[in-house]
C-alpha cells in the first residue's frame, strides 16, 4: 500500500469515528498533521487523488437522520497552527483586494456547525452541516435549544449558520452521570443533537453562537461582516461577545495570542480563532476553493490533546492515605511543555477505560491542570496486553490496602505510612496551606529520612544549621528555608486549619469553620453538634474535625505550636457590614490581583464566594473577558461590580 493510500484509509477511518460515532480515535492535532501530509502528497501527485479522499470533501458524514440538500453550501475552513502562515494568507488578501483590509477575529467554537432557515421571520428548518452539500434534518431537536429563536425580532427571510455547543460545566456534569462518557464537549454536543428522541436533546444543556447570515429579504443589508454580526444580534440570535475588528494581520495575531491562554476562563470549548476579511466586497472578490472560503482562515491553538504510549503505571500515596495510579508516558510535547506523567484518577477509572500498560492513550491538558488520560486510542495490540490488576498492598509500607465506604479510592491502612506522612508535610508547606517557600518534596524527603521532621511542628524546631546537614544545601538556602518557615507562624488561622490535613477539610471548609469559630480554642472546644450546625459543614466533616482535635497526639501538637509562638488566636475574621454574609462570584481576569487573592479579601471580611451565579448571589465581580457568568448575572439582575468598584467596596481605594 502506498503512503497516499494508507493516509487516505487512516484519515477516513478517523473521520468516521469522529463525525459518525462521536468517538475520536486520535487528537485533532494529529489528524490535522496527517491531513496536511496527504494534501502535500496529492499536490505532488494529482493523478493519485481519488474521489473518496478526505481532502475532497467538507467534514461530516451522515448517520441515520433524513437528508436535506442545503440551499447554500456550508464550507469548511483552512487552518494553520502557525503565525507566519497567517501573514502569508493576509498577503494574498491584500494582493487581491488592496492594502488596509480590516479583519474580524472570532473565537472558533468547538461545536457542531448547523444551518437554520427562517421564512417570514419564523424558524422553518434546521440541519447539520453534513458534507456541506447534504446535511441531516434535525429541526425538532434544534427547537429544544433555547438560544435558537423560533421567531425573529424582524420579519425577514434568512439562513443563519452557527455552532451548537455544550458548556464545559454541563459536559462535566453529564459525564459524571453517564455510563459511557463523551471524550469532549464537542462530541457530547454532537451526540445530544443526534438523538432520535428530541425529549433527550431537550434535557441536555445545549446552546448556540451564530456567526453568519445569508440574507434573502430584510429591511437592511449589511456591507461588512462586522455589521452583519450586529444585524444577527438584532434578529434575536446569540453571538459570541469575544469578537474584535482589527486593522491588519498583526492585530489578529495579538487576538490569537491573548485567547491562547484566556480561553481557559470560558465555559465553552474553543479550538482556535477564525479570521475573516471584513469587507463583503472583498469576500465576493476572493470567493471559495472547493472546500473553504479564501477570505477566511482559522488559527488553531496548540494542541491540548495528544496520544502517546503508556509505559507504566506508578502508584502514589497521598496525604489521606489514598493510593492513586499515575500514568508514566513516552514523553510528548503538549501545550508547550513535555509531558511524561499524567493522572489516571483511581483504579475504577483504569477499569472503566480498560487501560493496559503498552496501550496508546489520549492525554489532555487544560491550563494549569495536570494532564490526564482520557481514553485508549487506536491501539492494535490492546487485546494482547494483560488486563491491569490493582495492587493489594501499599507500595511504600506494604500494609494491606482497604476500601472505605462510599469512596472510590483504595487506602493504605497504616496511619504511620511514611508516604502519608511525607505527603502531609508537603501539603503543609504548599501554597494553599502555610505557603512556605524554598521547601519542596526532596528537602522534605531528606528531613524525614534523617529523622529531623516527623510532624509539621518539627519544621519550627529546626535551626539554620540543621538545614546545612542536607545534600547540596549551602548557607544562603539554609537561611532562606529557616526564614520562610518562621514567617509562616503568622499565617491566618484558616490556613493553619487547612494545613492540618483533617479528612475532608480543604481550604473552603476551613474558611467556613474559622468564620464561625474564630480562634483555635473555639474550634477545639466545639462539639460535633456545634460543628455540624455550621452551614456548609456536614455531619461527617464535623465528626472528623472533632476527632482530630480530641486525639491526644494532636492536642499535644497544638500546644507545641502555641509554645512556638503561633499567632493564630488573634486572626479572627474582620467582619464588615458591606460584606458580611454576602455571596460573591468572581469571573474574568482581574488586573491588580488574582481571583484567589480577591477571594481571600472577601472571606477576610466575612463574605463568601461561590463558583456559580444564582438568585442568591449578592455580587458578581467581573474582570476582563468575563464569560457566561456575567451573562447569567445580567439575566438574573445580580449586582455587577468591576474591579475598581470592588476595591472601593472593601475600602482599598
Ligand atoms: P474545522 O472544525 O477545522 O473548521 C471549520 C468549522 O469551524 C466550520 O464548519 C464551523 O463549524 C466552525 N466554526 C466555529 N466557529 C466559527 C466561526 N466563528 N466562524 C466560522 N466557522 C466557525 O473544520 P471541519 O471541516 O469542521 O472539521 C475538520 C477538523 O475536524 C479537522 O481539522 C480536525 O481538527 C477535526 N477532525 C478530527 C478528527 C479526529 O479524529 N480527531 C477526525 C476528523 C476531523
Amino acid at each position: 500500500m502506498t503512503r497516499i493510500e494508507l493516509l487516505r484509509d487512516e484519515l477516513n477511518k478517523y473521520a468516521y469515528n469522529y463525525y459518525v460515532l462521536d468517538n475520536p480515535l486520535i487528537s485533532d492535532f494529529e489528524y490535522d498533521k496527517l491531513y496536511k501530509e496527504l494534501e502535500e502528497l496529492e499536490k505532488l501527485h494529482p493523478e493519485l487523488v481519488t474521489p473518496d479522499s478526505p481532502t475532497q470533501r467538507v467534514g461530516g458524514i451522515s448517520s441515520g437522520f433524513e437528508e436535506v440538500k442545503h440551499k447554500y453550501r456550508l464550507y469548511s475552513l483552512d487552518n494553520t497552527y502557525n503565525y507566519d502562515e497567517l501573514r502569508k494568507w493576509y498577503e494574498r488578501v491584500t494582493k487581491e483586494c488592496g492594502d488596509g483590509q480590516k479583519l474580524v477575529c472570532e473565537l472558533k467554537i468547538d461545536g457542531l456547525a448547523i444551518a437554520l432557515s427562517y421564512k417570514d421571520g419564523y424558524f422553518v428548518q434546521g440541519a447539520t452541516r453534513g458534507n456541506g452539500i447534504i446535511g441531516e434534518e434535525i429541526t425538532q431537536n434544534l427547537k429544544t435549544v433555547k438560544a435558537i429563536p423560533l421567531k425573529l425580532f424582524q420579519d425577514a427571510d434568512v439562513e443563519v449558520r452557527g455552532e451548537i455547543y455544550m458548556p464545559v460545566s454541563s459536559f462535566e456534569k453529564l459525564n459524571r452521570e453517564s455510563e459511557k462518557p463523551f471524550a469532549n464537549p464537542r462530541n457530547a454536543a454532537a451526540g445530544s443533537l443526534r438523538q432520535l428522541d428530541s425529549s433527550i436533546t431537550a434535557k441536555r444543556d445545549l446552546s448556540m453562537f451564530t456567526y453568519t447570515a445569508i440574507i434573502e429579504r430584510a429591511d437592511e443589508l449589511p456591507k461588512s461582516h462586522w455589521d452583519s454580526i450586529q444585524f444577527i444580534k438584532k434578529l434575536g440570535f446569540k453571538t459570541n461577545p469575544n469578537i474584535e475588528l482589527v486593522n491588519d494581520i498583526e492585530g489578529a495575531i495579538e487576538f490569537c495570542k491573548k485567547w491562547e491562554t484566556e480561553r481557559f476562563n470560558l465555559d465553552y470549548a474553543t479550538d482556535g480563532v477564525v479570521i475573516k476579511v471584513n469587507s463583503l466586497a472583498c469576500q465576493n472578490e476572493m470567493g471559495f476553493t472547493s472546500r473553504a472560503p479564501k477570505w477566511a482562515t482559522a488559527f488553531k491553538f496548540p494542541p491540548e490533546e495528544i496520544s502517546t504510549e503508556l509505559k507504566d503505571i506508578e502508584i502514589g500515596v497521598g496525604k489521606t492515605g489514598a493510593v492513586t495510579p499515575v500514568a508514566i508516558l513516552e514523553p510528548v510535547q503538549l501545550a508547550g511543555s513535555t509531558v511524561s506523567r499524567a493522572s489516571l484518577h483511581n483504579f475504577d477509572e483504569i477499569k472503566r477505560l480498560d487501560v493496559r500498560i503498552g496501550d496508546r492513550v489520549l492525554i489532555k491538558k487544560a491550563a494549569e491542570i495536570i494532564p490526564k488520560v482520557i481514553k485508549v486510542v487506536d491501539s492494535p495490540e490492546h487485546e494482547n496486553l494483560p488486563v491491569y490488576e490493582p495492587p493489594l498492598t501499599c507500595p511504600e509500607c506494604e500494609a494491606p490496602l482497604e476500601i472505605r465506604e462510599g469512596e472510590v479510592n483504595l487506602y493504605c491502612s497504616n496511619e504511620k505510612c511514611p508516604s502519608v506522612i511525607k505527603a502531609k508535610l508537603e501539603y503543609w508547606v504548599s501554597k494553599e496551606a502555610m505557603d512556605i517557600d524554598f521547601i519542596g518534596p526532596s528537602v522534605i524527603a531528606q528531613l524525614y529520612n534523617l529523622g529531623m521532621v516527623k510532624s509539621p511542628v518539627d519544621f519550627y524546631k529546626l535551626s539554620e544549621e540543621d538545614f546545612l546537614k542536607l545534600e547540596l544545601v549551602k548557607e544562603k538556602s539554609a537561611s532562606n528555608m529557616f526564614n520562610s518557615i518562621q514567617a509562616s507562624k503568622s499565617r491566618p488561622l484558616s490556613r493553619f486549619v487547612t494545613a492540618l490535613s483533617i479528612r475532608h477539610v480543604g481550604k473552603e471548609t476551613a474558611d467556613i469553620i474559622v468564620s464561625e469559630l474564630p480562634s483555635i480554642e473555639a474550634i477545639m472546644n466545639a462539639s460535633v453538634e456545634e460543628l455540624s450546625n455550621i452551614e456548609g459543614v456536614g455531619e461527617k466533616i464535623a465528626q472528623n474535625v472533632y476527632e482530630f482535635f480530641h486525639n491526644p497526639e494532636n492536642v499535644k501538637m497544638i500546644e507545641e505550636f502555641k509554645e512556638l509562638g503561633f499567632l493564630f488566636e488573634n486572626q479572627a475574621v474582620m467582619k464588615t457590614d458591606e460584606l458580611s454574609g454576602k455571596t460573591f462570584v468572581l469571573t474574568g481576569t482581574l488586573q491588580t490581583m488574582t481571583r484567589d487573592e480577591a477571594s481571600d479579601k472577601i472571606k477576610m471580611r466575612g463574605g463568601k464566594t461561590s463558583s456559580s451565579v444564582s438568585k442568591k448571589t449578592s455580587f458578581v465581580i467581573a474582570g476582563e473577558n468575563a464569560g457566561s457568568k456575567l451573562d447569567k448575572a445580567q439575566d438574573l439582575g445580580v449586582i455587577i461590580l468591576n474591579e475598581d468598584e470592588f476595591l472601593k467596596l472593601i475600602g482599598e481605594i
